[in-house]
Parts: C-alpha cells; sequence; structure tokens
C-alpha cells in the first residue's frame, strides 16, 4: 500500500506496479486452466527449401485462444509459463500434439518443435519426446527441436547432456534465432546442431536502410551458411531478401513471403493440393509456397 506524501514519486509507481502484480496473477490463474480446458491450439509455419522451392517441414508454434483476452501471444505468456513451471506439461502438449499431427502428413515432411530452457531442466525431457514418437508413430529423424542460444548458455553441461541423448535418438536439433545470443566458434564446434536458424532481425535487415545494417546482417548469414549445418533464415517476407539468401546459399527460408503460421487443417488443406504421384511433386509445392 502507499506511503506517505514524502515518498511522492513511490505513491505514483505502487498502484501501477500492483496493476501489473494482478494482471500477472490473473494471466496465471487462467493459464492454469487453459490446458484442461483446450485454449491452446497449435499452428504451423513451413519452411521451404530455397533451390528446389519444396516445403522441407513445418515449425508448431503454440497459440492461446483465451475466452476473454482473445488471442494471447506466446511472447506474453510463455516467459510466465517458464517461471511458474507450467512450460513442462505445456510443452509435453506441445510435442505430443505436433508429433500427432505430424502423423498425418506425407513422411518426408519435418515437425519442428520450440523447447524452452526451463524443459532441459526436467528428467522427463528425453522420455516425453521418446512417447510423443512413439505415440504419433512418426520416424525419430522428422522431429526437429530447435533450442535458443540463451537455453544452452544457462545451464550448458546439463543442455549439452541432454541434446546429446536426443541426437543420440536420430532427433534433429536446430539452434533457434542465431545471432542474438552470445555464440562463440568454439561453442557452436561443440553443440550436435544439425541446424541454424537465423534470426528475423538479420534477415529484415537485409534489406534494410543504411548499408552498414545490411552488411552486418549479410556477414551474419554468410557466417551461419559457413558453419555447414542446414541454414534456415527466418522471418523472409521479401522477394529481396529471399534473393539475397538465394546469392548466398542460404538452404532454406521461412516466413509471411511464403506463409504465416497457420491452423492444422489448413497444412492438411496445402499437402492436399501437391500434385497427384505422376507430377513431379517439386512444382506443386512451389506453388504451395507462394
Ligand atoms: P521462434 O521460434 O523464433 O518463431 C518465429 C516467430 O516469428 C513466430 O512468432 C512466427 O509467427 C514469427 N514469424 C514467422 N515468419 C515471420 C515473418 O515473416 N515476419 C514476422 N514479423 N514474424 C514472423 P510467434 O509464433 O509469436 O512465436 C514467438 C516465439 O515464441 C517463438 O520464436 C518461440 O521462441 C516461442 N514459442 C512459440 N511456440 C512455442 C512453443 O510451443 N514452445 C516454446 N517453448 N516456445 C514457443
Ligand atoms: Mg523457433
Ligand atoms: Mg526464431
Ligand atoms: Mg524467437
Amino acid at each position: 500500500s502507499a506511503k506517505s506524501g514524502a515518498r511522492g514519486s513511490f505513491r505514483f509507481f505502487e498502484p501501477e506496479l500492483d496493476r501489473q502484480l494482478q494482471a500477472r496473477r490473473s494471466l496465471e490463474r487462467d493459464m492454469r486452466s487453459a490446458l484442461a480446458h483446450g485454449e491452446f491450439e497449435l499452428h504451423y509455419q513451413p519452411f521451404i527449401h530455397v533451390v528446389s522451392g519444396e516445403t522441407c517441414g513445418f515449425e508448431a508454434l503454440l497459440r492461446w485462444n483465451h475466452p476473454e483476452r482473445g488471442r494471447v501471444s506466446p511472447a506474453d505468456f510463455i516467459p510466465l509459463a517458464e517461471e511458474t513451471g507450467l512450460i513442462v506439461p505445456l510443452g509435453e502438449w506441445v510435442l505430443m500434439t505436433a508429433c500427432a499431427e505430424a502423423a498425418k502428413w506425407p513422411d518426408d515432411l519435418k515437425i519442428a518443435v520450440n523447447l524452452s530452457p526451463v524443459q532441459f531442466r526436467s528428467p522427463e525431457l528425453v522420455p516425453v519426446v521418446m512417447r510423443a514418437l512413439a505415440n504419433a508413430g512418426i520416424a525419430s529423424h522428422r522431429l526437429e527441436l530447435e533450442v535458443t542460444e540463451t537455453a544452452i548458455i544457462h545451464d550448458s553441461e546439463t543442455v549439452f547432456a541432454v541434446l546429446a541423448q536426443l541426437h543420440a535418438l536420430g532427433v534433429r536439433i536446430a539452434l533457434d534465432d542465431f545471432g542474438t545470443g552470445y555464440s562463440s566458434l568454439s561453442f557452436l564446434q561443440k553443440f550436435p546442431f544439425d541446424k541454424v536458424k537465423i534470426d528475423r532481425s538479420f534477415v529484415s535487415e537485409l534489406s534494410g536502410a543504411s548499408d552498414e545494417s545490411r552488411r552486418i546482417a549479410r556477414a551474419v548469414v554468410r557466417f551461419a551458411v559457413s558453419l555447414g549445418k542446414t541454414t534456415t533464415a527466418e522471418g523472409v517476407e521479401t522477394r529481396e531478401q529471399l534473393d539475397i539468401l538465394r546469392a548466398d546459399a542460404c538452404v532454406e527460408v521461412q516466413g509471411f513471403h511464403f506463409s504465416p503460421p497457420v491452423q492444422g487443417a489448413r497444412v492438411a488443406q496445402m499437402i492436399g493440393e501437391r500434385a497427384p504421384a505422376e507430377t513431379p511433386r517439386p512444382a506443386v509445392r512451389r506453388a504451395m509456397a507462394g
């Protein structure tokens, strides 16, 4: 509660802080029941091979359809889910749901799932991944787990051990948001990444205003490509960005230029729009990629 007028600034700020705390608590309360009430949903965004134009797979992105607030962005609820530990059951639901969805697709399509650093501290992660694959009946190499640099930096020994176990299962490991963390060259060598996803902030700068920012963005792309892993550019929105990425030998692209994240039913439709077996698939998939 607010103190005397002697601490005027304190009095000024406290109601706002209080309001924020209340809002947080109510969001937390709502999140606890949301899983049980089926308010979470996965959307899927395709990633596309630059040269062939084929869709390689889809990334699962979590959506919360709140009964009163409407659609809450993952940027708003994932940090809270991490602080409260709810990310563990929620992350399990994501893995189960995403793998089950991928089981409906042709088996050359991958499913990418984002992992929170908090999930790595749960001894359940590896068994949950195994169960998700077994329940869905999909091959482990179809699952790609996305992990950020910050996730690994925090508890690198634990995360590395878990990544190695997952990798041994045949699951692919992607480094997400590349360029925004603190990766050193030795760090990149130490972890068994199969893919590096260049952060959207660099991709947007490729067609940015200043020469300087464009040069830096392009250097990041070239550096990522030089690592010799599959390189995916996130957040590709324009033809110009795509052309630069292609010229710099980036392997895959993902972004609104091709498709926003869409519902599972729409993925099935997109896949259905592919040509029948006698027609070469790449052309149709190119059409699907827009
Ligand atoms: P991310 O994994 O880096 O996902 C990429 C984000 O960029 C997604 O935002 C996607 O919708 C958005 N995006 C894709 N293409 C474009 C584009 O061309 N332009 C722009 N402006 N944005 C684009 P979203 O879905 O809001 O997710 C934000 C972040 O939340 C994700 O970043 C990921 O870190 C986290 N997240 C989402 N789903 C999950 C999940 O199931 N588990 C965990 N642990 N984190 C998740
Ligand atoms: Mg991701
Ligand atoms: Mg990312
Ligand atoms: Mg991100």
